[in-house]
């Protein structure tokens, strides 16, 4: 069984849901087809010092939405996977696209669909208002909720960790 500190040594790509995590969950309808999320800066930001310092990111979502599509782009997020069904599918996907091992990701989630990418990744991480299934199967479960710079804090902490 590896240790935390192993864990998050040999990470390399951070894999993160969208509602919930990189938002505080809601999804707000505008007329027929808009669906308007609100990201945080510092989650971006955190984003952008986690590629400065060499490392990847990835969005796995269940739906599918021009804004995510735009917050990734501008963030610069190698991997998109929007409308996906099967979360670990497109986890296993994006490892063979990247050529990591499971070992070197490291996945954020809130709710169940994220569940088998969370159990399948070498470090798993729940944001502080995760269900308590998700929180519970976490390695670490970060003090800020989703939505308002959970991803900040877990990028803070695996560099941090990592010495750089
Ligand atoms: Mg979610």
């Amino acid at each position: 069984m590896a240790t935390l500190a192993q864990r998050m040594a040999g990470v390399e790509l951070l894999v993160v849901d969208i509602d919930g995590v990189l938002t505080d969950g809601q999804i707000i309808y505008a007329g027929q087809e808009l669906e308007l999320k609100a990201f945080h800066v510092r989650d971006g930001s955190g984003i952008k010092a986690w590629h400065d310092a060499g490392k990847r990111t990835a969005v796995i979502t269940g739906r599918a939405s021009a804004a995510v599509a735009r917050r990734a782009a501008e963030l610069g997020v190698a991997h998109v996977v929007q409308g996906a069904a099967d979360k670990l599918a497109a986890f296993r996907a994006i490892l063979e696209k990247a050529s990591l091992a499971p070992a070197q990701a490291a996945a954020m989630g809130d709710d169940l669909p994220d569940l088998p990418v969370l159990q399948n990744a070498g470090l798993a991480i729940a944001v502080a208002d995760a269900c308590a299934t998700v929180r519970r199967a976490a390695h670490y479960v970060t003090l800020a909720p989703g939505g308002r710079g959970a991803v900040r804090e877990a990028i803070e902490w695996i560099l941090g960790c990592q010495g750089t």
